[in-house]
């Protein structure tokens, strides 16, 4: 049976079901036809020009990507209008855009899963917890959080104490060398906020833009939260409750997914013989 656009966004669901989305989110196929056959896939977390004409070099017939495009209503299809160039793009050269969002997040894929195995926390519990639903008792593939539940993050001890500086250098090293991204990536834009001597036992980890997650962090006793994009007033917020940021960039904070969909989906027996790669060209937009 020719695998399809459509078998491929199944496959997805099964681990991150789309109504698990949030209501301002925008997931799925976002452009192209689910009967669409599938011989290449390419695996980005931005929808760019640049990704695009990756993709139709690679011969790929479909982007899966974890950040939408057409997030905002689009008012017209004109080619002078940058946010309607990605679709109609796409359209040209036939190329499908499935996305993978704030479901994507909440599975057992979530970057800050991966990142909290790095760091080898213990005790690991989602930072903030969605209501259980049936779907993911029968799918969950994680050891480390409870069956039955899902959401944002994670929360876990540190097998030692650690001081923030020595911690955050032994992180980064092993971030560099880990197989959590599929290619080496300039590790351009990480900041760190806290004084170095801090003592770390609890870590918060939420990838992408996780300055919402400072309350439930310090709620949750965390002395450091590590993230993709965390704001000026929200940094400030932590250091006076008493907690350390660790600012990985929303790239580097969500790459480890592309590794993630990439290992779950090539060892998909039903996608075997299909050609599946990372993007080259995505990587931080900072220098
Ligand atoms: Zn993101």
């Amino acid at each position: 049976m020719a695998v399809t656009i459509g078998l491929v966004a199944q496959l997805i669901e099964k681990l991150a079901p789309k109504f698990w989305a949030e209501e301002w989110d925008n997931v799925g196929l976002l452009v192209g036809a689910g009967s669409t056959p599938v011989k290449r896939i390419l695996i980005a977390l931005d929808g760019t020009l640049e990704v695009i004409a990756e993709a139709k070099e690679f011969g790929a017939q479909l982007i899966v990507a974890h950040h939408p495009i057409m997030f905002r209503p689009l008012k017209n299809l004109r080619s002078d209008n940058p946010a309607a160039r990605l679709p109609l793009s796409l359209l040209d050269n036939q190329i499908g855009y499935y996305a993978a969002h704030t479901n994507l997040d909440q599975s057992s894929l979530s970057s800050s899963l991966s990142l909290g195995k790095i760091l080898g926390l213990q005790e690991m519990k989602l930072l903030e917890e969605q209501p259980a639903d049936n779907s993911f008792n029968r799918q969950c593939q994680s050891a480390d959080v409870n069956e039955g539940t899902r959401g944002y993050g994670v929360i876990g001890y540190l097998d030692h104490k650690a001081r923030l500086g020595t911690l955050w250098g032994q992180f980064l090293d092993q971030l560099s060398k880990s197989k959590l991204y599929a290619r080496p990536y300039d590790l351009t834009g990480i900041r760190l906020a806290g004084a170095a001597e801090k003592e770390i036992r609890k870590v918060a980890i939420v990838n992408g833009s996780g300055s919402r997650f400072v309350p439930k962090a310090l709620f949750k006793g965390a002395d450091l939260l590590i993230t993709g994009d965390a704001d000026h007033h929200a940094v400030l917020d932590a250091l006076e409750g008493g907690m350390a940021i660790g600012d990985l960039g929303h790239f580097l904070s969500e790459a480890p997914m592309l590794q993630s969909l990439y290992q779950y989906l090539t060892s998909e027996k039903s996608l075997q013989g299909i050609e599946i790669k990372v993007s080259e060209v995505n990587s931080s937009p900072w220098q």
